[in-house]
């Protein structure tokens, strides 16, 4: 029993003792006090009777002297005596009786008094009779005084019994009233009693129900708060692979890395969901699903139209939570009815574009942590390819000629350099081509700037489709191309060269509805280790030749070879 519970129960058990104790006490003095009335009217009773007695032993000694005076036998006269010895006794006991009445002591004494005296008169004639006859008792008793004497004793009789009853009247009526106090005592200490006990129940009832709910409710948030630390633990570890993934996927150098990177932190992250990351293709008509990762309750397909999902074509997450009862995006393949199942796309976008979406389905409808997390993966993937893709057209901005989408000299430069050693590590020929259009400034001149631009664009367009995997094409500037050409010999290169020359020349360009003026192109070739080792030697000795080809009239292809020869 919890210590405040004990001490209100102790109190109240202290009160109910001392409401009972009083109780008991007043129960106590009550029943006394009844006894004690209930004694005096016994003893008046007795007192009445005593009274009675006296009365009639008074009445005796008169009728026992008359009896004696009638017959004059000895029996009568021996009876009379008694009679007096019986009425003064009586008396005797009467006054002992009204003791403790100064009143009715009175009386009963004066009674005595005039018993006495009435015994004595009566003595008296009996003496008279037993010495000098009838005649002088018959004069004793002709004086009257007896009478007299009888007549006062019963008057005062009469009065001493009135007052007597007056007496039990009072005696009687206290005796009844303190009945009456006892018995509402009674019913008093009762009806405390069970107000007592009535109470102290109710009350540890309401403790017992309190503590009960305190109990339950303390209870309840003692579950709170381990489901608050689980929820706070999990969000923590959520907190940490999520900057743990934000992290690495600053790191990725390219869209292949940033998915492998989601795919590993969606499967830490959400080891429930199975999920999919889609790109929209550079065409902009596909989307594909490019990492796949958990097992799909609802499969997508892995290449569909943007117009087949509704988070695409919406711009914004749509999730359904049961899949049997709303409706699915055209990607998803629903269960059969009686497997439960959700799924959810969210855009992959950033900057205004649609990149692409996440998808996940599982069996469960998504909590809203899971899709917190969902999203913030979308939110980090987003930006990260957004960026990816910044970088890799700054990249390919800093190394290829926008207009003829070739490699720069910059980026020759540092490709030469390193094609050069590798070959030369390997033992392995490599060729340089240095390609300038012939009277390209009559050319801009005949079609304006625009037109040699799309001349430009088209020999570029040229040299790529003619280029092998390992070839590196590049405008070196203006209107001059080179192509290196990794592991070839100055014959094959020489062959590549003439081929080049001739697709130039029957280069049919169209420009503003009208096919413009053919050109040709002038070819220097220089090749490692035949015509230099170094680089820088091996372009100079290809501009060399070229610009031998020029002089010697132009539309032509001369090796570096050649050029000491002329
Ligand atoms: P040659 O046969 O001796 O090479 O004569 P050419 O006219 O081709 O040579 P030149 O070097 O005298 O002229 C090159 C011209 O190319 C000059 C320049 O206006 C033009 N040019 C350079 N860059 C561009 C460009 O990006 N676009 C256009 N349309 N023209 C360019
Ligand atoms: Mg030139
Ligand atoms: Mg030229």
């Amino acid at each position: 029993m919890p210590a405040g519970l004990r001490k209100r129960v102790l109190a109240g058990m202290v009160v109910a003792s001392l409401v009972m104790a009083f109780v008991a006490i007043a129960v106590w003095l009550g029943t006394s006090r009844f006894l004690d009335s209930f004694d005096w009217v016994d003893h008046t009773n007795a007192v009445l009777r005593a009274l009675e007695r006296d009365h009639a032993a008074i009445r005796e000694v008169e009728a026992s002297q008359r009896g004696y005076l009638v017959t004059g036998q000895v029996d009568y006269e021996q009876e009379f005596y008694a009679a007096t010895r019986l009425a003064r006794d009586a008396l005797a006991d009467t006054r002992k009786l009204v003791a403790d009445n100064a009143e009715q002591s009175e009386r009963v004494h004066r009674l005595a008094e005039l018993t006495e005296q009435r015994m004595q008169i009566a003595m008296a004639t009996a003496q008279a009779f037993r010495s000098d006859g009838y005649d002088a008792a018959r004069k004793l008793v002709v004086a009257g005084k007896g009478r007299d004497l009888m007549a006062r004793i019963a008057a005062l009789h009469a009065e001493t019994v009135e007052a007597e009853e007056a007496l039990m009247a009072t005696r009687q009526a206290r005796a009844v009233a303190d009945a009456t106090r006892l018995r509402l005592l009674t019913l008093l200490g009762l009806a405390s009693s069970i107000g007592i006990l009535a109470l102290v129940g109710r009350r540890m009832l309401v403790e017992t129900r309190s503590r009960a709910r305190a109990e339950a409710h303390t209870q309840e948030a003692n579950l709170a708060l381990h489901e608050k630390v689980d929820e706070l633990h999990l969000r923590a570890s959520q907190t940490r692979e999520m900057s743990r993934y934000a992290g690495m996927l600053q790191s990725c150098r390219n869209t292949a890395e940033a998915i492998a990177v989601t795919r590993d932190a969606c499967q830490r992250l959400l080891p429930d969901l199975g999920g999919a990351v889609y790109l929209v293709r550079a065409s902009q008509d596909l989307v594909e699903g490019i990492g796949v990762w958990g097992a799909h309750v609802v499969p997508s397909a892995s290449l569909l139209s943007p117009q087949e999902c509704w988070a695409l074509r919406r711009g914004r997450t749509y999730e359904v939570a049961d899949v049997h009862a709303g409706m699915c995006c055209a990607h998803a393949s629903v269960p059969p009815a009686e497997v439960p199942a959700s799924c959810l796309c969210v855009p992959l976008a950033a900057q205004g574009d649609v990149m692409g979406f996440l998808y996940f389905s599982g069996r469960d409808r998504l909590a809203v942590a899971a899709r917190d997390i969902v999203v913030a993966v979308a939110e980090q993937l987003s930006l990260s390819l957004s960026n990816l893709r910044l970088q890799e057209t700054l990249r390919v901005q800093s190394i290829r000629d926008p207009l003829t989408g070739l490699f720069n000299r910059r980026y020759l430069e540092e490709s030469l350099e390193r094609e050069l050693a590798r070959c030369q590590r390997r033992s392995l020929p490599l060729a340089v081509l240095m390609i300038d259009l012939d009277h390209f400034k009559r050319f801009n001149d005949t079609h304006g700037h625009d037109g040699g631009d799309a001349l430009l664009s088209q020999v570029g367009r040229l040299l790529q489709w003619q280029s092998r995997a390992e070839d590196i094409a590049c405008r070196f500037g203006g209107e001059e191309f080179t192509l290196i050409l990794p592991e070839m010999d100055a014959d094959g290169a020489y062959e590549r060269a003439q081929r080049m020359r001739e697709l130039v020349e029957g280069l049919q360009v169209w420009h503003l509805r009208e096919t413009l003026t053919p050109v040709t192109a002038s070819i220097g070739l220089a090749w490692c280790p035949g015509d230099a080792r170094a680089s820088a030697d091996l372009l100079r000795v290809a501009d060399m030749a070229l610009y031998r080809a020029k002089r010697e009239g132009r539309n032509r292809v001369v090796r570096a070879a050649d050029v000491g020869d002329a």
